[in-house]
């Protein structure tokens, strides 16, 4: 990260996090938080995450960083953190946004939908 973080962002990250660990419990998986990294990069403004399955590492969008998405951030995690969860379960063959990923993020209080500009690209590894 080049600039220091605002504090709203800071706060942002702690609820972000808290979230994280909420939904560990609700999809029955309490190691997620500490098995799952989460970077984030500025590398290509127009995917807002992506989910690396072979890392465990989840990248998001620094933009999401910015105070004004904290939903964005929180939505763009849990969407991330159901891939890995559905392709870690269920294997690399299934569909990215399935019917498993469909209801990780149900489960985490989500309507599953796939609106991230250019998300397409998830660097899943086969
Ligand atoms: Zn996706």
């Amino acid at each position: 990260m080049s600039q220091p973080l605002h504090p709203r962002t800071k706060e942002a990250l702690a609820r972000a996090f808290q979230a994280l660990k909420e939904w560990s419990v609700l999809w029955n998986y309490t190691a997620l938080p500490r098995t799952l990294n989460i970077v984030f990069n500025e590398a290509e403004a127009s995917v807002m995450g992506t989910c690396h399955v072979a890392s465990d590492t989840v990248f998001l969008n620094a933009n999401l960083l910015q105070p004004r998405n904290e939903s964005l951030l929180l939505e763009t995690l849990c969407h991330e953190a159901s891939h890995w969860m559905a392709f870690r379960r269920f294997g690399l063959g299934i569909e990215p946004h399935g019917p498993e990923w469909q209801a990780y993020m149900r489960r985490a209080g989500y309507e599953p939908r796939v609106f991230l500009h250019g998300e397409g690209a998830h660097g899943v590894d086969h």
